[in-house]
């Protein structure tokens, strides 16, 4: 299984994922784009593709020690040295923008890249389905306007 470890900024930024990847978060990206108010976009992710994941202490500790030696920690917060440690963990691959995650993820051996690199920015489209009549919707419409009932999102193809 291939897989990446995803920032903040590039759930923020990016648009979706190849679907033959898998996506993985840490419990403080979660926490991060709660405070962006990115709550809507998380919970659309959560129900499709994305798995949130804790990296192992002993991996944290790495990165942590590497970040000390390379200047990085300072400029690092702990969900920056968290989703490194995660993409060590789990041998995925880490998209950020941050150079000082992108640096310290060099140091540790994790392959990384940034969102403005190509090829990860494959998109797809969403749709929104009515749970009651199954009517379709562009992917922010709730509510549907026959029956009233929620609509969920699901994957719509490839544009
Ligand atoms: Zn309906």
């Amino acid at each position: 299984m291939k897989g990446y470890v995803l920032d903040s900024s590039a759930l923020f930024y990016g648009k979706d994922f190849p679907p033959s990847f898998e996506c993985v978060i840490t419990p403080g990206v979660v926490r991060e784009l709660k405070k962006e108010d990115m709550g809507e976009r998380l919970e659309l992710l959560l129900a499709t593709k994305i798995r949130v994941v804790s990296p192992s202490m002993r991996s944290v500790k790495k990165v942590e020690e590497k970040a000390k030696e390379t200047g990085d920690l300072r400029r690092l917060s702990q969900t920056d040295i968290e989703i490194v440690a995660l993409a060590l963990d789990l041998g995925y691959e880490l998209v950020s923008d941050d150079y000082s995650v992108q640096n310290i993820a060099r140091v540790v051996g994790v392959p990384c890249r940034g969102m403005e690199q190509k090829g990860i920015r494959e998109v797809y489209r969403w749709k929104a389905k009515c749970k009651g009549c199954g009517k379709t919707f562009d992917a922010d419409v709730r509510e549907c306007d026959v029956c009233g009932s929620e609509t969920r999102t699901r994957r719509d193809g490839r544009p």
